[in-house]
């Protein structure tokens, strides 16, 4: 690890380093004012209950078409928020948002919100939260927050007291992209949650016996220490089949619908029951 630090230290800066910093320093002064002007929109994915394939929920995911660089991905946008700061003010944004929008929907849809570990260290999130569900109406049980843990979670106690805070407000938690990066087995131990997000790695392009067995695994684990889970990045229905042979309860994924605008997840939850089962 060490002749890998002082290879990347006396590498020398390209120009290639150059123009991700350039973008990356447009991208933070354009996201600002994309956000003072009511620029940013979030797009739901639906989720479904495996064995019914009824809608029972949806992720918001926010979407950012820059008026010159075209659309750019939260995968870039969100990390570069959170290096200066600005996701506070964006978290903000997309709780109230999402839900005003969910308070329209019919009980008991849920609407999924992702939480960035800053906001958990930087925002009195319990606060936040309990605001954002007073003044939109929608019941705390209809919330459900999504939570990455990330290297830069510095004080994992204050993680752990702000989640029993939502906890006892009534929103559900749920941990994202379970089984990558820091997410660990201590969770099941230490932290109060409802759901395991898994991640989509393991869900999509499984070839081996090992794949499904991992697979397998992960659902059997979590259901055994009384998680929901639900699998991301379910594109076909030999997966979503799998998926409910293993006992997984719900799944979401570019199969079921891509993101699609807070408009046409209305529609679709207005239509008739048997037309709303998704495939
Ligand atoms: P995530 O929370 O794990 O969200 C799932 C990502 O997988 C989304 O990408 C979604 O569009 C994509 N996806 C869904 N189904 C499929 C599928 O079947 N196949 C494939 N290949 N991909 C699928 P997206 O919208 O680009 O978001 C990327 C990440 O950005 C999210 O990962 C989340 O970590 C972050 N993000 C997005 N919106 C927000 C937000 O409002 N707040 C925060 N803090 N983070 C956000
Ligand atoms: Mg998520
Ligand atoms: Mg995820
Ligand atoms: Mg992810």
């Amino acid at each position: 690890i060490q002749a890998r630090a002082d290879r990347i230290q006396t590498r020398s800066f390209s120009p290639a380093d150059q123009s991700i910093l350039d973008r990356h320093r447009q991208l933070d002064r354009d996201l600002r004012r994309a956000l003072e002007r009511n620029q940013l929109r979030l797009n739901f994915q639906p989720q479904v209950d495996l064995k019914s394939r009824r809608i029972i929920g949806t992720e918001a995911l926010m979407r950012w078409d820059h008026p010159e660089l075209g659309p750019v991905s939260p995968a870039e946008f969100i990390p570069l928020a959170e290096e200066t700061g600005l996701i506070v003010e964006l978290g903000r944004w997309i709780l109230n948002e999402a839900c005003e929008q969910a308070a329209a929907w019919p009980s008991p849809v849920t609407v999924a919100v992702n939480v960035s570990p800053i906001q958990f260290q930087h925002v009195d999130l319990a606060s936040a939260v309990s605001r954002a569900l007073r003044s939109s109406g929608l019941p705390a049980s209809r919330l459900e927050l999504e939570i990455t843990e990330s290297s830069r979670v510095t004080d994992p106690g204050r993680v752990h007291a702000v989640m029993w805070q939502l906890r006892n407000l009534g929103v559900r938690l749920a941990i994202d992209d379970f089984g990558t990066g820091y997410s660990s087995l201590s969770y099941f131990r230490d932290l109060p949650f409802d759901l395991v997000k898994i991640d989509q790695s393991f869900v999509r392009n499984r070839t081996s016996a090992e794949d499904h067995r991992l697979l397998a695994a992960i659902i059997e684990l979590s259901t055994k220490m009384d998680k929901h889970t639900i699998a991301e990045g379910v594109e076909d229905e030999p997966t979503a089949r799998l998926l409910t042979e293993m006992g997984c309860t719900y799944g979401q994924g570019y199969y079921f619908s891509r993101p699609i605008s807070g408009e046409d997840f209305t529609n679709l939850l207005s239509q008739p029951p048997r037309q709303k089962r998704i495939s």
